[in-house]
């Protein structure tokens, strides 16, 4: 099964990736964590490029998260979801649906083509969309490493609003694939969400 996690910034996604796979491994499921951008050597390099400054255009930033999902594609998500392990990725294709294609205005048409070049279209199994009041976000950013100004960027508020209301329009686009989970209350409250949202991938 592949499971990705998505949302903006400080939503809880990376917490929430951690402790999912520590209740699968509980329940004897073997289970790889990995985020975007990075996850495999190649891809982290790229990462590092694209979150160093603001050294690229809304065409090249996208071709580079292109580029590193689909190294990351080719040589960790698939190779482990063939070998039968769940996969647990912190932000995937959705993310570039919602930053570059809606909010950095390249269109979500062009993001999903780049998508199926280089990943040959790979589509998770289930997304889990952690949504919170975006006051409530930032009040979680400023407590963190770098504070809230690192996490907004030189992209600014509207952009991250943009960005919300491309996620909620993904998710209602698809209420299959997509399961939104509220990500306020203590990180235990938001596991029993995450926990009760697969219940039906994990019992099957
Ligand atoms: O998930 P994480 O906070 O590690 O993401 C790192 C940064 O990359 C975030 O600031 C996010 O805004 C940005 N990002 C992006 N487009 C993506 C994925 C992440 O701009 N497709």
């Amino acid at each position: 099964r592949f499971i990705t996690f998505e949302g903006g910034e400080g939503v809880g996604k990376s917490t929430q990736a951690k402790l999912l796979v520590a209740a699968l491994q509980e329940q004897g499921i073997s289970c790889t964590l990995t985020r975007e951008p990075g996850g495999t050597e190649g891809a982290e390099a790229i990462r590092n490029l694209l979150l160093d400054g603001d050294g690229f255009g809304a065409r090249a930033e996208a071709l580079l998260f292109a580029a590193a999902r689909a190294d990351h594609v080719d040589r960790l998500i698939r190779p482990a979801l063939e070998r039968g392990e769940w996969v647990v990725c912190d932000r995937f294709l959705d993310s570039s649906r919602a930053y570059q294609g809606g909010a950095g205005d390249l269109g979500d048409e062009a993001v999903l083509r780049l998508h199926e070049i280089g990943s040959a279209g790979l589509l998770p199994d289930r997304t889990l969309l952690f949504t919170l009041p975006s006051a409530e976000a930032e009040a979680r950013l400023d407590a963190r490493d770098g504070g809230i100004s690192d996490a907004i960027g030189s992209r600014g508020r509207d952009y991250h609003a943009a960005v919300a209301s491309n996620f909620a329009r993904l998710a209602d686009e698809d209420s299959t694939r997509f399961a939104t989970i509220d990500a306020s209350g203590t990180p235990g409250e938001v596991h029993a969400r995450v926990l009760a949202a697969l219940k039906d991938l994990i019992e099957a």
